[in-house]
């Protein structure tokens, strides 16, 4: 027994110290927000290490996203005690399965460096082979059936395994065939998509058990976080790793989860891999974790009435002994747009920092990622600092990184490390020996690199090729310079790329990722229109970029409800609750309950990020694809109990609360606020059954709670306001 051990368990409650205890055999842990799933796992790696049952290296832990990987394992460093000596099997499930697919890739028909193609590229390639088909490409979009395909990988289903149906849906019956086509066009190219992270290891694993005993007997734990959101390939990969871990006939693999949290059902995620946990692995220990140690009681108030609207779950018990009175209710704004929903946003933010709170700690969690750009805008003028997490990192692509090397030398003469970055892109015959002379002459004249070049271009002190090549290089941004006045930035950023040759090296290259950076830049391009000129718009990605690279910097996080999963902050902002936005309008199209539910699971996963402070806000007008629309609140607005929830004043207009003798089934509470009338289109019996079912499923499932002596938010709370 370690030392230490006392330490880190210490502060657990027992169901939690049960879960990470309880190392040998399986064990599941299905749980709501907050209650310290996360940390259990955490912990329960660090006892592993600690008591010395296995290596770094034995240990297989999945993490949802590769932040979670990092953080996790610092935190086991700190639990430990000291550094620990890498964790290289922990990670996503995708970083996982290249890894291993990249020690076995001529088991897949493929070499060790194979290249992993983006959605871009895939659906390029898709439509390659539809036309060499001789199908018609508008007819049968390539990415209906790139979509198609990934649905099939998602179900670890490869060419011969395709439903009979499926196969005949796409293109004159031609699905199987054109799914084989491309697997084995990616072979030729030595490439994958990601989907086949997954499948090819599976497939491997099924058809060499020697490597799969390998992995067996390297692996003496396995650790899954957000089990909720695997789907079938990534559970059939899982239960082969796990078949056997440890000593010979034990399962050693400890799946966390909360089933109210499956946000992932439109990229196959089954979150009925949960209920199958028992079956698969007779014997589980299930372990439920009930106290929630993250939220107010408003929060989690809020979020569990909210949840429990949905039919189809487990339905759980939440509670918390937190009870200050100083702890704010749930706030609710109304704003006109999105622009004033962004400026009041911002007004807060900056309220709450002369209050001399960390900027860190303060997330905007969006429901569709061009909410985004409103914000980012906001916090630019107001220099307020801002990250963006896991957004597309489209600044960060080779080209754009180019591209933008070439404006920042055109507008700042002085940029040497754009110059670097470019001086010999496309290749102009400029040798590591040519550029270091630019270096060198730049120092000693105490010059910008661009001048230097322009000296030596005039001088004979280089071999005639590489000096023609810098006399072109200086003439181009001398030229480029002069016209930055008087020409469009976003004409004369075109123009440099042409002139400059860039443009045309990725029209010669042949690589499959080529046409995919030139739609890049013309987006690059497109999106300069915005800005007034070129130096704003590179001030605004310098900041953009800025922000994503610092980890340190104290900046407010902006990131979709999606990617917030896992995450907590000490205050939360959750903009746009608008139907059409949230409930997001693909999913009241569907008209099917699942879809609805999943938007309601994804609400449950905002509210419960925060920890003491949560802003919702509604805007009456917004603008959607371009098109100004006038909206309604957000059901789930309705769906929040008035015990705590606050509507704020939000300093304009509105102000006033549509409180009596309202009928919560016909009319928004919020429709006085929104100055709107609220459509009837949500009526009474789905709530009602949901209502009933509920009860229901609390007795069924998780019996009832009993002997504690602190408030208790959830089940047990009558629905007043609704009632
Ligand atoms: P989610 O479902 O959102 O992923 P989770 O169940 O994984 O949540 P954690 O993130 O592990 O929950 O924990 C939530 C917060 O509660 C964290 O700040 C964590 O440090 C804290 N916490 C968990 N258990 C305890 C405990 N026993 N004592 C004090 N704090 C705890
Ligand atoms: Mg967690």
């Amino acid at each position: 027994q370690a030392p230490a051990a006392a330490d880190y368990l210490k502060g657990l409650n027992p169901e939690q110290r049960q879960a990470v205890e309880t190392t040998e055999g399986p064990v599941l842990v299905l749980a709501g927000a907050g209650t310290g799933k996360t940390r259990v796992l955490t912990t329960r790696i660090a006892h592993i290490l600690s008591q010395g049952r296995a290596y770094p290296s034995q240990i297989l832990a999945v993490t949802f996203t590769n932040k979670a990987a990092r953080e996790m394992k610092q935190r086991i460093g700190l639990l430990v005690g000291e550094a620990v000596e890498g964790m290289p099997w922990l990670g996503t499930f995708h970083s996982i399965g290249v890894k291993m697919l990249r020690r076995h890739a001529e088991l897949a028909g493929l070499r060790s460096d194979f290249t992993i193609l983006d959605t871009d590229d895939v659906i390029r390639l898709i439509k390659q082979l539809i036309q060499a088909e001789g199908l018609d490409d508008k007819r049968w979009p390539a990415r209906q059936f790139a979509m198609m395909i990934d649905g099939w990988k998602n179900k670890g289903l490869g060419p011969a395994e395709i439903p009979e149906g499926d196969a005949r849906a796409f293109a004159n019956g031609k699905g199987r065939e054109l799914y084989k086509a491309y697997q084995d066009r990616l072979q030729t190219l030595n490439a994958c998509d990601f989907g086949d992270l997954l499948c090819h290891p599976i497939r491997i694993f099924r058809a060499y058990p020697d490597v799969l005993k390998e992995y067996h007997k390297r692996f003496k734990y396995i650790l899954v976080d957000e089990y909720q959101d695997t789907n079938t390939a990534q559970y059939m990969w899982l239960r082969l790793l796990a078949q056997e871990t440890g000593a010979p006939g034990q399962k050693n693999v400890c799946c966390v989860g909360d089933d109210d949290q499956s946000i992932y059902g439109w990229r196959g995620a089954e979150v009925d891999n949960i209920l199958r946990f028992d079956k698969d692995f007779p014997g589980a220990v299930v372990i439920r974790l009930e106290r929630n140690y993250r939220s107010t009681a408003h929060i989690l108030g809020a979020a569990s009435h909210l949840i429990a609207h949905n039919e189809g779950r487990f339905g759980k018990t939440l509670f918390t002994d937190r009870n200050d009175p100083e702890d704010g209710k749930v706030n609710v704004h109304a704003a006109w747009d999105s622009e004033e929903e962004a400026r009041a946003v911002g007004e807060t933010i900056e309220q709450l920092q002369r209050q001399k709170h960390n900027l860190n700690d303060m997330a905007i969690l969006v429901r569709a990622s061009f909410q985004m750009r409103e914000f980012e805008d906001r916090f630019v003028t107001l220099g307020v600092n801002y990250r963006v997490v896991g957004g597309p990192r489209f600044y960060e692509r080779q080209e754009i990184r180019d591209a933008m090397a070439y404006f920042r030398v055109v507008a700042q003469g002085a940029d040497d490390l754009a110059f670097e970055r470019i001086v010999n892109i496309p290749k102009r015959g400029l040798g590591e020996a040519a550029i270091r002379q630019v270096h060198d002459t730049a120092r000693a004249l105490g010059v910008p690199m661009l001048e230097a070049a322009r000296n030596l271009a005039e001088s004979d002190e280089l071999k005639p090729k590489p000096r023609a090549a810098l006399r072109e290089v200086a003439a181009n941004f001398e030229r480029w310079q002069k016209a930055l006045d008087n020409t469009p930035h976003n004409e004369l950023a075109e123009t440099i790329l042409e002139e400059s040759g860039y443009t045309d090296m990725w029209k010669n290259d042949r690589s499959a990722e080529a046409p995919g950076r030139l739609e890049n830049l013309k987006e690059l391009i497109r999106s300069m229109e915005e800005y007034e000129s070129l130096r704003s718009f590179l001030e605004h990605v310098a900041l953009v970029m800025d922000a994503d690279k610092n980890e340190d910097l104290d900046a407010v996080n902006i990131m979709t409800l999606h990617s917030a999963k896992g995450l907590e902050f000490e205050t939360v902002f959750l903009p746009g609750w608008e139907e059409g936005l949230f409930p997001h309008q693909r999913a009241l199209d569907e008209g099917g309950r699942s879809g609805l539910e999943e938007e309601r699971r994804l609400a449950y996963v905002g509210l419960t990020r925060a920890k003491k402070n949560l802003h919702l806000w509604f805007v009456s007008n917004r603008r959607i694809h371009g098109l100004w629309q006038s909206t309604i609140p957000s059901r789930f607005l309705d769906e929040l109990p008035e015990a705590h929830v606050e509507v704020a004043d939000a300093g304009n207009s509105y102000g006033g609360y549509g409180g009596g003798g309202r009928n919560p089934y016909g009319a928004s509470r919020f429709d006085d606020v929104g100055q709107k009338s609220f459509s009837n289109t949500y009526a009474t019996p789905g709530w009602q059954r949901a209502q009933q079912n509920r009860t229901e499923a609390t007795d069924r499932n998780w019996g009832s709670r009993s002997g504690h002596s602190v408030e208790r938010i959830g089940y047990g709370e009558t629905d007043s306001g609704f009632g």
